[in-house]
């Protein structure tokens, strides 16, 4: 799955958020998650040290991991938490208008209009949607 580019370094990381847009945040928080779940396996293991985090830092994570989570605000937090609690990984990729994560072909209209910082959700699973 295709990730926005957003800083990866630990050094720029909170400060930078600020000029986020809501998605990136999100898929962010999604990252931390993703490898706070697969600390034991050696590709994380990599993905976290270039993020300036060794494995054995979990606290770090986990910080790193609330200041996401708060970064990215109530309102979205809600369906991100929901849709994490269900899947493992609460956003999913589209592709050909088709969502990655439960393959439904979403409306011509789910489509937010590019610059807008609008936060979408799958219809059909609840998913927040990455636009690729
Ligand atoms: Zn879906």
């Amino acid at each position: 799955m295709g990730h926005p580019t957003y800083p990866r370094s630990a050094d720029e990381a909170p400060a930078s958020t600020e000029r986020w847009t809501p998605l990136s945040r999100i898929v962010h928080l999604n990252d931390l998650d993703l490898l706070t779940r697969e600390t034991t396996d050696p590709a994380s293991l990599a993905r976290l040290k270039k993020l300036g985090l060794a494995a054995e830092d979990t606290e770090r994570l986990k910080a790193a991991r609330a200041q996401a989570a708060q970064s990215v605000g109530a309102r979205w937090l809600v369906a991100y938490e929901r849709a994490r609690q269900r899947y493992g990984s609460a956003v999913a990729a589209v592709r050909d208008r088709v969502c990655l994560g439960c393959f439904v072909t979403l409306p011509t209209t789910a489509r937010p209009r590019s610059g807008a910082e609008t936060v979408t959700t799958c219809e059909s699973c609840g998913r927040i949607l990455f636009w690729g």
